[in-house]
């Protein structure tokens, strides 16, 4: 009943040649991928290059990151109007390494997904524990808490737009996936609080993805868990045949 999503976030790789030809493949190896929403995340200077490569394929391209501001003097910001003028049709909102290295908080990630839904951008928002978190027993209110908090203050159909990426931040990058039980536990967790945020038929209707090293070797078991949607794709979303084995995953 949902469509599942599978992303990539391409972090900072790719110039405008390596871009464009990553999706040039992707695009002949996906042509056929019919019940998937198949989305790519390169860096801001190749959305253009990557839109127009794209343009009549299945596969749609997302933003890393918006700023909240339509216009001004906000030096090496990006407004939400400018993206969507790509052909950005998606915008990655609260990736963890804007958390950590970036100062992004639950109040600046609400305020991006605002101004991406206002610019019909569909914000893809993360939220995830870190390991120590983890280990003092408090995944749970910490997810709780991003979700709270960066979703605050949204009306029934932005909850309708909205997709989240449920990222343990010790397994992005790491090599470290979470256990299929360990997802689904966090998953089903995240799709109560979105029921008692807006109510149950929102939360039976959101996508949510499961991101942190994943990889062709375990993106079938962990689609497998009722409530992952679809997974956000680091590392392996770099590379055409890995990103290609992850989109046809077997449920
Ligand atoms: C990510 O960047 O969102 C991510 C999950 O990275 P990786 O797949 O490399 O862990």
């Amino acid at each position: 009943m949902r469509t599942p999503v599978i992303a990539g976030n391409w972090k900072m790789h790719n110039t405008v040649q390596e871009a464009t030809d990553l999706v040039r493949e992707l695009k002949q190896n996906l042509s056929g991928i019919e019940g998937v929403e198949i989305i790519v995340g390169p860096p801001f200077t190749a959305l253009c290059a990557v839109v127009s490569e794209l343009g009549g394929s299945n596969i749609s391209v997302a933003a890393q990151n918006v700023f909240w501001e339509e216009k001004g003097a906000f030096t090496g910001e990006i407004a939400p109007g400018m993206i969507k003028e790509t052909g950005c049709s998606h915008a990655i909102i609260g990736h963890s390494e804007r958390r950590q290295y970036f100062g992004e908080t639950d109040e600046t990630v609400n305020k991006r997904v605002k101004a991406a839904l206002s610019a019909g951008l569909i914000p893809i928002v993360c939220v995830g524990e870190t390991l120590e978190q983890r280990e003092s027993g408090n995944t749970m209110n910490v997810v709780k808490k991003q979700i709270k908090g960066s979703l605050d203050g949204f009306t029934p159909s932005d909850f309708d737009s909205i997709i989240i990426a449920y990222e343990p931040v010790w397994a992005i990058g790491t090599g470290k996936t979470a256990s299929p039980d360990q997802a689904q536990e966090v998953h089903k967790f995240i799709r109560n609080t979105i029921s008692e945020i807006a109510g149950r038929d929102i939360s039976q209707n959101m996508r949510i993805l499961y991101g942190g090293s994943v990889k062709p070797d375990n993106v079938d078991e962990i689609m497998q868990q009722e409530d992952v949607d679809g997974a956000l794709v680091g590392g392996a979303s770099l590379k055409a045949d890995l990103f290609t084995r992850i989109v046809n995953f077997k449920k």
